[in-house]
C-alpha cells in the first residue's frame, strides 16, 4: 500500500512561503484610528442628550392610570445600560401611588432602556445576527462587525426577547384579520390574480422539555437521536403576483414572492397568517382569483374553501413525482424507457389530457402486486385531483403550475437556518426565530422599531 509521505519528485526550485503584508493598508488603520478617537465623543454626546431628557422628565409627576391622582416620588436612583458606544446612564424616579400600589418609572419607558441591560437598539443587532447564523457564530460576528463582546447565550437572549415581541405581534395581527369586523387594506388596487402556495417540511424538536444547564467542567452526554414524533411540521405559505416576473439569476425569470410566512404545525395558523397579510395588502378584492398551488395534501385543500374565488391547481411536480414512482417500479429505476414514459405523460399533462392519461394508466395490466398497488395509488392521486390539473388552462392564464416558489421560500426560511447538523429546536425557540426571519425575508426587519422587546419568564 503505497504511504502518503512517500517522498515525490521535488521540483528543482524551493517552495516559498505565502507571503504577508507587513502592515495592513494605511486607509484601513486610519478608520480604525478614528473609530476608536471618536467613540468616546459619540458616548459624551449620547450621554448629554439622555441626560436633557432626564431634565425634561424631572418633576413632572405622571397621573395613576387607574385612579386618575398624580402620583409620588418616593425614590430617584442612578441606573445604567449598555449601547453600542458603550454604558450610559440616568438618574430615573420611581413613582408610585400609595393606593393603587401602581408604581412606573417614566423616564425608562419614554427611553425604552432597562437597567443593567443592552439597550434595544444594540440588541435588535444582535438578533438580526443570530437571525442569519447559529448562536456561537453570531456572538462571534457580533465583535467582528459590532466591536460588542457577548456569549452565545446572550445572543440567545435577544433573539429570543425580539423573537417573541415579533411572533406576537404576527399572531395578534391574524387574529384581529380572522375577525369580520377587522379593517383591511383598501382592495380599489386589488389585483387580478393572486398565487397562494403552501409547502411543509420536519423540523427536529428537543426531546427534554427542559433546556439542559451544564455545571462547571461537566461536559454533557450526547443529544439522543430524533424518536419518531419528535419532529414538528413547518409551514411555509408565500403569496406572489403572477404578473410580477424578474430576472432571479441569469436567462432565468421567475415570480418573486411578495410576502412569505410561516408557522410550526398548525394549518390553520399559516390560512389565518396568509390571509391576514391579504388583508393588510387589500390584495383580495370583489374580482381577485386566489390561486392556490399545493402538492395534493388535504389540510391545503380544506382550507382553501375560504377563498369564494379560488383556482386549485396540483403541484405541476408533485403530480409527475408519483408518475414518476411508478414508472421506476415498472421499468426499473433510472431505465431510458421509465424516462421516456413520464415524458410522454409529463407533456400530456401538460396539454390539460388528465382524463385520457387516467383512462390509458386503467388499461395498464401490472404483473405484480406491488406494482398493482402503486397502479392503483396512482390512479387514485390522479383522479382525485384532476380538477386541479387542468394545466394547459392554468398556463394559459399566466396562473404558473409548479410550487417551486413555495419551496425556495421554504428553503431560505427553514432549512438555511434550521436545518443545519445537530440542530434541535425547542417549541418557543423555533416559534420565535421564525417570526424573526419572516421579517427579515420580507424585508420588514424595521417593524422591530416600533415593537417593544418582551421579558421573558424565567
Ligand atoms: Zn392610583
Amino acid at each position: 500500500m503505497p504511504s502518503p509521505h512517500l517522498p515525490r519528485p521535488e521540483p528543482k526550485t524551493p517552495p516559498t512561503r505565502p507571503v504577508l503584508a507587513d502592515d495592513p493598508p494605511r486607509f484601513l488603520l486610519l478608520e480604525r484610528e478614528v473609530e476608536i478617537a471618536y467613540r468616546p465623543q459619540m458616548l459624551a454626546a449620547l450621554q448629554s442628550k439622555v441626560d436633557a431628557f432626564a431634565a425634561a422628565a424631572r418633576g413632572t409627576a405622571p397621573v395613576c392610570p387607574q385612579c386618575g391622582q398624580p402620583m409620588r416620588c418616593p425614590d430617584t436612583r442612578e441606573v445604567s445600560w449598555l449601547a453600542r458606544c458603550g454604558c450610559l446612564h440616568a438618574p430615573v424616579s420611581r413613582y408610585r401611588c400609595p393606593p393603587c400600589r401602581y408604581e412606573c418609572r417614566p423616564l425608562l419607558d419614554l427611553l425604552g432602556v432597562e437597567p443593567g441591560r443592552i439597550s434595544g437598539a444594540l440588541a435588535r443587532l444582535l438578533a438580526l445576527l443570530a437571525t442569519v447564523a447559529p448562536y456561537p457564530l453570531a456572538a462571534r460576528l457580533a465583535w467582528l462587525l459590532l466591536g460588542v463582546t457577548i456569549s452565545p447565550m446572550g445572543i440567545w437572549r435577544v433573539a429570543q426577547r425580539w423573537g417573541e415581541a415579533a411572533a406576537h405581534h404576527t399572531d395578534a395581527l391574524s387574529r384581529y384579520h380572522a375577525d369580520s369586523r377587522s379593517i383591511g387594506a383598501p382592495t380599489q388596487a386589488a389585483p387580478s390574480t393572486v398565487v397562494l402556495g403552501v409547502d411543509g417540511c420536519s423540523l427536529g424538536m428537543q426531546v427534554h422539555s427542559k433546556r439542559r444547564h451544564r455545571k462547571a467542567g461537566e461536559t454533557l452526554p450526547p443529544l439522543p437521536p430524533i424518536e419518531e414524533g419528535r419532529f414538528r411540521e413547518v409551514k411555509t405559505g408565500v403569496l406572489l403576483l403572477p404578473s410580477e416576473r424578474a430576472e432571479t439569476s441569469p436567462g432565468r425569470r421567475s415570480v418573486v414572492p411578495r410576502f412569505l410566512g410561516t408557522c410550526l404545525g398548525d394549518a390553520d395558523a399559516i390560512f389565518a397568517r396568509l390571509y391576514a397579510q391579504l388583508r393588510e395588502l387589500g390584495w383580495v378584492g370583489a374580482h381577485t382569483m386566489v390561486v392556490i398551488v399545493g402538492d395534493g395534501a388535504e389540510w391545503i385543500w380544506n382550507r382553501a374553501t375560504m377563498f369564494v374565488r379560488r383556482c386549485e391547481i396540483l403541484d405541476f411536480w408533485h403530480a409527475l413525482e408519483h408518475a414518476w414512482e411508478f414508472a421506476q417500479l415498472r421499468y426499473g429505476e433510472g431505465s431510458a424507457q421509465a424516462d421516456r414514459w413520464v415524458h410522454e405523460l409529463a407533456e400530456d399533462l401538460r396539454a390539460g389530457k388528465v382524463q385520457g392519461v387516467i383512462a390509458r394508466l386503467k388499461r395498464v395490466r401490472p404483473k405484480t402486486p406491488e406494482l398493482r398497488e402503486s397502479l392503483q395509488a396512482l390512479i387514485r392521486y390522479y383522479t382525485e385531483n384532476a380538477g386541479r390539473m387542468r394545466y394547459d388552462e392554468y398556463l394559459r392564464l399566466g396562473y404558473g403550475i409548479g410550487s417551486g416558489a413555495v419551496e425556495s421560500a421554504h428553503k431560505q426560511v427553514v432549512h438555511a437556518r434550521f436545518r443545519q447538523a445537530g440542530m434541535r429546536w425547542s417549541e418557543a425557540g423555533a416559534r420565535r426565530l421564525l417570526a424573526l426571519r419572516r421579517l427579515l425575508l420580507n424585508d420588514n426587519w424595521a417593524l422591530l422599531d416600533r415593537l417593544r422587546m418582551v421579558s421573558l419568564a424565567h
